[in-house]
């Protein structure tokens, strides 16, 4: 049995550390094939998107997580977003050749911003990462253990065909009778190689680094490249626009139209849609349930 396009738990039991594994591979190719990334640009997406999906799973909520990094180098937009329901979508914008390097030579002077976006009621939560030291992984273990005073490490690589990510967390309310535990366990993880992580089955991964720990696995969850667009999302939109903006649009265009940039998906209004946006509001009326 495969463990593409899953994520896997598994928990140290008598050390009181977690860990999570990602490793996407069809769901992955699906979201970057119509995009033309170059080598770098795809690497750090993969990256971002595995980083998405570990850190959004080490929190109980419903809703999205998202990274969001915005800077002056050549890869100027990068936006990798998770769901609670393990579905994940993200896109990046650059300038020129994307040379390989640190995140300062990747992004120049710029910042990461972690959203945490409840779907219903409830405050959204933002921190600000600074894009320094030599990749995503480290920056983002190092905001975990100045902000969250949490001992987290975090290992990230990505090509083409395969993103893993590889995450460890001490658990806050446990303490664990072996005091070098998690040196010991972080070091071990740290002999793990990018291509090791890009080639190895997640469980090989797992016996590669841990075979002489007492580790338990947990089942592994699917997850999935899933983008929030909808036809509906553009109506909003346009109703949002107004009668005379969106009439002005048809004037001059014919249509209305919009491509959604996470997915390439093309939604079109014509003057005769546009119109039925416009009558009516099917909000205001009363549900008949003569069906
Ligand atoms: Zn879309």
């Amino acid at each position: 049995m495969t463990d593409n396009d899953t994520l896997r738990r598994f928990l140290f039991e008598h050390l009181g550390i977690r860990g999570e594994l990602v490793r996407l591979s069809a769901s992955w190719q699906a979201l970057h094939q119509d995009h033309h990334y170059p080598d770098t640009v795809l690497s750090e997406l993969g990256q971002a998107i595995a980083a998405s999906i570990l850190l959004s799973a080490t929190i109980k909520y419903d809703g999205s997580l998202i990274l969001q990094m915005e800077g002056s180098g050549p890869l100027t937009m990068l936006v990798a977003q998770a769901t609670s329901q393990r579905t994940f979508r993200g896109l990046a914008h650059w300038n020129d050749t994307v040379e390989p390097g640190d995140l300062h030579a990747i992004h120049g002077e710029g910042r990461l911003v972690i959203t945490l976006q409840p779907s219903g009621a409830g405050d959204r939560y933002q921190g600000i990462v600074p894009l320094t030291g030599a990749d995503l992984a480290g920056a983002l273990g190092a905001y975990f253990q100045q902000s969250e005073q949490l001992d987290t490490g975090l290992w990230l690589a990505a090509n083409a065909s395969q993103a893993t990510g590889l995450l460890l967390q001490k658990l806050p309310d446990r303490q664990s009778d072996d005091a070098d535990a998690w040196n010991r366990i972080a070091q071990l993880a740290a002999t793990l190689t990018d291509s090791e992580m890009l080639q190895l089955s997640g469980e090989a991964i797992i016996h590669r680094l841990f075979h002489e720990e007492d580790v338990r696995l947990f089942e592994a969850e699917p997850v999935s490249f899933r983008c929030g667009c909808s036809r509906e999302r553009v109506a909003q939109a346009i109703r949002g626009l107004g009668r005379s903006e969106a009439e002005s649009i048809l004037a001059e265009q014919g249509t209305i139209s919009a491509d959604c940039e996470f997915c390439n998906r093309h939604y079109a209004f014509d003057p005769v849609d546009v119109e039925a946006l416009f009558v009516a509001s099917p909000v205001s009326s009363p549900s008949s349930g003569n069906h």
